[in-house]
């Protein structure tokens, strides 16, 4: 049986058994909701065919030869799946998993305590990896190379170390920036997989295995609608999902269809490409503020007034991906399709004819 726990920097103790990691940037309900459409197993999780084979393998092999599972490093964006597969992962190998976060552990000593409580073949998952400080990446090396940890007990002159010995467990780190990665830690990890955005095909089925947990009606044109403008990515799907399901249950007999689903989906802000207002702002600011650019990326988050992260992470993978930005070494330019869309043109602006 698997058991899930939360682990905090402040409270390294073993809090209660909770259904969520750490980092989760989600509303407690929210949070709750994403947790019962979460799939339980690799048969149940729909797309990354590649990922999901490698894992198969490296889990078949590893429960063959009953040994732990090697450490796992999950890349892509943030909701496409990298929690889900982590737990998916223990659930498969038969073994508990403790979650915490990154930015949750400030010192060895807060991860100590975890993982000298790990059995063999524990899932130890480490959301955000890359926001690790170098003290406890490096004090991590041992302890995933060679289940041993060097701690240091008292300071100064007192101070001493001792080896202390760890179970075989397994780390299972997912990042949405791996470059980040000290090279070190990168090299420990002998399974690492990317994931990518999802196909609309593989987001239908995402949208209409939801609605059906959720007992919600949906004809297959209104899943298409939603997976067309959930940017690649299950979360927003299921979050779309939800908003569009209140829509139909208020304005309408409870089904959803493609109208219906355009008509939420426009109240809601999110445009045919799916794009949403952060997205239309970066974009426009790019476009009317800067002139299609370039501009490096401080000054964008400075002029939106919005953190650096949530832009590298949340809005420009996407962006890029559709080929609505570029990105040059003197900074990001908005390509001429992204104007087209917007229905901008930046010598309008250069010309005075467009508002800011
Ligand atoms: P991440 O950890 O990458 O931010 P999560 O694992 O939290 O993403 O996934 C977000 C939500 O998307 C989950 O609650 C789950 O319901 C849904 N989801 C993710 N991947 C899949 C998938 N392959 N099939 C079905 N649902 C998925």
């Amino acid at each position: 049986m698997s058991r899930d726990k939360i682990i905090s920097g402040d409270d390294a103790d073993e809090t209660p058994v909770r259904e969520a990691v750490v980092s989760s940037a989600l509303d407690p309900e929210e949070d709750r909701q994403q947790w019962n459409l979460r799939p339980k197993t690799l048969s149940e999780y729909i797309g990354q065919t590649t990922v999901v084979e490698s894992l198969n393998i490296a889990i078949t092999a590893a429960t063959n030869r009953r040994e732990p599972l090697e450490h796992v490093l999950l890349h892509g964006s943030p909701g496409l799946g990298k929690t889900t597969l982590a737990h998916i992962i223990a659930t498969a190998m038969g073994a508990n998993i403790i979650a915490t976060s990154g930015p949750a552990i400030e010192k060895p000593k807060d991860v100590m305590g975890i993982l000298s409580s790990l059995e063999v073949g524990d899932v130890l998952f480490i959301d955000e990896i890359h926001r690790l400080s170098r003290v406890v990446e490096e004090f991590l090396y041992s302890a995933m190379e060679d289940f041993q940890v060097d701690f240091v007990l008292d300071r100064g002159a007192y101070a001493k170390t001792i080896k202390v010995p760890l179970k075989r467990f397994t780390l299972v780190g997912a990042t949405t920036r791996a470059g980040m990665l000290s090279a070190p830690l990168r090299d420990r990890f002998g399974i690492f997989t990317h994931m990518d955005y999802y196909e609309t095909e593989e987001l239908k089925r995402i949208v209409q295995r939801s609605a059906g947990i959720l007992s919600v009606k949906i004809d297959p044109k209104g899943a298409e609608e939603i997976a067309r403008r959930s940017r690649g990515t299950p979360r927003i799907a299921n979050r779309l999902l939800r908003r569009v399901r209140d829509y139909a249950e208020v304005e309408s007999d409870g089904t959803i269809t493609r109208e219906l689903a355009d008509i939420a989906l426009k109240r809601e802000m999110v445009d045919e490409m799916g794009l949403d207002k952060l997205d239309r702002a970066f974009l426009r600011t790019i476009i009317e503020f800067y002139d299609g650019g370039p501009v490096g990326i401080e000054a964008l988050s400075a002029t939106l007034n919005e953190e650096t992260d949530t832009l590298v992470d949340m809005v420009e993978p996407y962006l890029l991906k559709i080929g609505f930005l570029n990105r040059t070494p003197s900074g990001r330019k908005a390509t001429r399709t992204a104007c087209e869309h917007l229905g901008m043109n930046t010598a309008k602006r250069k010309q005075g004819q467009l508002p800011l």
